[in-house]
């Protein structure tokens, strides 16, 4: 991976804000701007300053921008950093981009500018990581959860087991060198209280990611009942309401909200939606054994039942039935504006929550009640947890080599064997942050950024 030329990319969405930030990282970053920058010489200007000019190609002006300098070892890359603040015209940001290029330049690849920033030690893998999980967050608490990611909580946690892990390593290792005399340099009574200690703190940290993955990626909901209980109603009634809130803030798209609702900072994100508004399919058995794997799929269930058309025998069969499911639910009458006084106080003995989807009443009750149900532990701000998928895979596989490491120590296995299992819980571990680290990993990585990140 080629690091010593100078990159340059749209660091802005393109769209209709007022203003663009095209990005240089590089070397010749300041010389290359300066070579079409008409203002002060800035080169000779200090790191973390903004100067006022106009870019030209030849003769022809192409816009008043400002420029930001950000000079090496002090900016995002560790590079010297130019940001171009231009208007946000298309046609403008096509032509400065390839003046840039023209003055030698390189169009950046995807995630080329996060991909430098971990390559210079700005940032370990998994803080490079959460700058995409940052930019992506939609929720409070996938902000807080990435952005804890990003200033190193999960790095520092995982640094400093690595740091004891590999100093009894180099004791054991030592011992080979030593093979014919028997000697233990490394106390086996400590290694062993290390060793509990590290899988307890990988274990917890392995636990984590199930929330962590609900905070990011939101909580699965299927909204369960009969055809006409009114669930595309209700599904409908949460959804517009999320619209409402989300089309009040300027310049928010609805497309990332299509079937998400967001409660007290969490994400609740209804599945099979289509399917439930084609509630033809749900009356034939196929649909019905389809609805059954959705609701297993989920987080949570929303049963709704509708008193106009079963009694409470026929909804006590249901609700036994989803029980066996063995996901969390919530048992919800609906249409309750027709509900006889009588009636409504037979289905009390149900607890449910009484709604009506369509008059919109009991709605926030029920969102309430969501959220109690997904009962997500407070998180603190200094709480670290994973919610990247491949962390935990690289912690599962560091958790084994551990279990490894013990079941060593109690067979009293020879110095080698210990040292190689002790030394594959450091290579898994150091997966995570990137201390050992592929090509073809760090491609995989970074090619999932947009380019500009
Ligand atoms: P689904 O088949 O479960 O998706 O049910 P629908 O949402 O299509 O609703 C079936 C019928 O019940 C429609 O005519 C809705 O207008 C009606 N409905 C839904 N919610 C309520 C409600 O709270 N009160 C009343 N009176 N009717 C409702």
């Amino acid at each position: 991976m080629a690091n010593n030329d100078t990159i340059v990319a749209l660091a802005t969405a393109t769209g209709s804000g007022a203003i663009a930030v095209i990005r240089l990282s590089g070397s010749e970053a300041i010389p290359i701007v300066n070579r079409v920058f008409k203002g002060k010489d800035l080169a000779m200007q200090a790191s973390h300053t903004v100067h006022f000019g106009t870019i030209r190609d030849g003769d022809d002006m192409l816009d008043e921008v400002l420029v930001s300098l950000f000079i090496a070892p002090h900016s995002y890359t560790k590079e010297d950093v130019v940001e171009i603040s231009t208007h946000n015209s298309k046609y403008i940001i096509e032509r400065i981009i390839q003046l840039l290029i023209k003055q030698g330049g390189r169009a950046a690849r995807p995630g080329e500018f996060t991909l430098r920033a971990f390559l210079n030690g700005r940032m370990d893998l998994s803080q490079a990581e959460a700058v995409a999980d940052l930019i992506a967050s939609t929720s409070a608490a996938s902000h807080q959860v990435a952005m804890q990611q990003m200033r190193g909580g999960f790095s520092n946690e995982l640094k400093s087991l690595r740091e004891q892990l590999i100093q009894f390593a180099s004791l054991v290792e030592l011992e080979l060198d030593f093979s014919e005399e028997d000697v233990e340099f490394a106390n086996r009574d400590q290694l062993e209280a290390l060793i509990v200690d590290i899988h307890a703190v990988i274990r917890k940290l392995i636990g984590s990611f199930e929330q962590g993955n609900v905070l990011k990626n939101g909580v699965p909901v299927v909204i369960a009942g009969k055809p006409n209980v009114g669930k595309s109603t209700l599904l409908n009634t949460l959804l517009n309401e999320e619209r409402a809130i989300v089309s009040d803030i300027a310049g928010t798209t609805r497309d990332t909200i299509e079937d998400e609702i967001n409660v007290g900072g969490v994400t609740f994100r209804f599945i099979d939606t289509a399917g439930i508004r084609d509630t033809q399919d749900l009356v034939e058995a196929k649909g019905v054994e389809r609805t059954r794997e959705k609701m297993r799929q989920a987080r949570l269930i929303i049963y709704l039942a509708d008193p106009q058309q079963d009694n409470l025998d026929e909804i006590t069969d249901q609700i036994s039935e989803i029980a066996q499911l063995g996901v969390p639910f919530v048992v919800v009458v609906n249409k309750t504006d027709l509900l006889h006084a009588e009636h409504r106080e037979l289905l009390s003995k149900l607890d449910p929550l009484f709604i009506s989807a369509k008059n919109n009443t009991g709605v926030e009750e029920l969102k309430e009640a969501l959220l109690r149900k997904v009962n997500l532990h407070h998180l603190d701000a200094g709480d670290v947890v994973v919610t990247n998928i491949r962390h935990v895979e690289a912690l599962r596989k560091t958790e084994n080599s551990l279990e490894r490491v013990l079941e060593g120590i109690d067979g009293a296995v020879t110095s080698d064997f210990l040292a190689m299992d002790i030394r594959q819980a450091l290579h898994h571990l150091g997966e995570i942050t990137g201390s050992v680290s592929t090509d073809d990993l760090l491609e995989n990585i970074f090619s999932k950024f947009c380019i500009g990140k």
